[in-house]
């Protein structure tokens, strides 16, 4: 199993770090234009945020897994978990916003201790749309989390997991050995309680990001291949694939320059970016909340520490009139929401 940036003592478990990098090199020379000029030539710059429709809350950094391609460097070893006083605070926002859909993540959001106190809580609020983001195998990591599909499907929460590829080969790779055929099982029992059945309101997408430095191919056909195979080879049943770039930072970031991939990955993204995607990107419709209750844009703004520009920054003093219309923070990372059909935490936007 591979280490977290953190546990390694990386120069790039420092965010801003990162930020430099990204800012630096091809980006400060000219070669590639900042992503605020690329926007701005068709009037798009400064991005800001509209309504919000979707509330995503990450409850902790802890993982099972320690994925090569991680933005969180989520695994065993971070210990940064939200407290139920936060959840709390977050309850109070849920009740009181417009937001359709709840999004939880992590981590592996099963393993913050108030997990099923929250997901109970949050229910009793009715919500339309509330995704629980579990990355398989933590069902079938120990035997306290055996019983979550059936409390899952109590709770009726819409699952999303992340599934590479429908071989061993390149899930193991990306993921860690031994996930594949973990996710299969747990995949296989999920089904069995009725999660991913073709009739079935018990929602089961899958998410699919590129093992290597490229960009996912076309979301419906990918789709099509994955259905195929994980029917044939497994008798597995899911609702939709969303597919989602791998964004330059954090543990991706680090294999892209450690494979000296990083310039061409950024050259690949400047070149597919398509400016009809950036009215949809997730930023403009989503506030991410981290495990100490910070407002951020989204997840990777998040993982930047690149808090919202607003007078409101922690969900305690919540104002809905004061984050709609906010800037956006961006940098080049936003290439990878940007590219081809762009990309977010529901898939393709274009
Ligand atoms: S990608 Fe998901 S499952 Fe993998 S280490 Fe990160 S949070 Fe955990
Ligand atoms: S990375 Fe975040 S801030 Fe940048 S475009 Fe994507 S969703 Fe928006």
């Amino acid at each position: 199993m591979i280490k977290s940036l953190h546990k390694r003592n990386s120069e790039l478990a420092n965010s801003q770090r990162q930020l430099e990098i990204l800012s630096n090199g091809i980006f400060q020379s000219g070669e590639l234009p900042k992503f605020k000029d690329k926007i701005a030539e068709t009037g798009q710059f400064p991005l800001k945020a509209k309504k919000l429709e979707i509330l995503q809350i990450n409850v902790g950094y802890m993982c099972n897994q320690v994925c090569e391609h991680c933005h969180v460097d989520a695994g065993p070893d971070r210990k940064e978990i939200m407290t139920r006083e936060t959840m709390q605070q977050c309850l109070e926002v849920i009740k009181n916003t417009g937001a359709h859909t709840l999004d939880l993540t992590g981590g592996a959001p099963e393993m913050n201790p108030d997990f099923r106190w929250f997901v109970e809580e949050a229910l009793k609020i009715g919500v339309k749309d509330f995704i629980v983001r579990s990355n398989l195998t933590i069902i079938r990591a120990n035997k306290k989390y055996y019983d979550l599909p059936e409390f899952f499907k109590k709770h009726n929460v819409h699952i999303m997991s992340s599934m590479p590829h429908w071989t061993k080969g390149k899930t193991d790779k990306q993921r860690g050995n031994g996930v594949f055929d973990k996710s299969i099982k747990a995949l296989q029992e999920l089904n069995a309680v009725g999660y991913g059945m073709p009739d079935s309101n018990l929602r089961l997408d899958l998410v699919y990001n590129p093992s290597g430095a490229f960009l996912p191919g076309n979301q419906a056909s990918m789709e099509k291949d994955f259905k195929k195979a994980l029917m044939d080879d497994f008798g597995i049943n899911f609702h939709n694939l969303f597919t989602i770039t791998n964004l330059p930072i954090s543990r991706f970031l680090d294999y892209l320059i450690a494979s000296e991939n990083y310039e061409d990955y950024m050259y690949a993204l400047v070149e597919a970016y398509n400016p009809q995607t950036v009215k949809n990107v997730m930023c403009t419709n989503t506030l991410s909340v981290s495990w100490d209750g910070y407002l951020y844009d989204c997840d990777f703004n998040q993982m930047l520490n690149l808090p919202v520009n607003s007078k409101v920054k922690h969900i305690s003093d919540y104002n809905e009139e004061l984050l709609e219309g906010r800037t956006i923070m961006i940098s080049q990372h936003c290439y990878g929401c940007t590219a081809g059909a762009g990309s977010s935490c529901q898939g393709s936007v274009a």
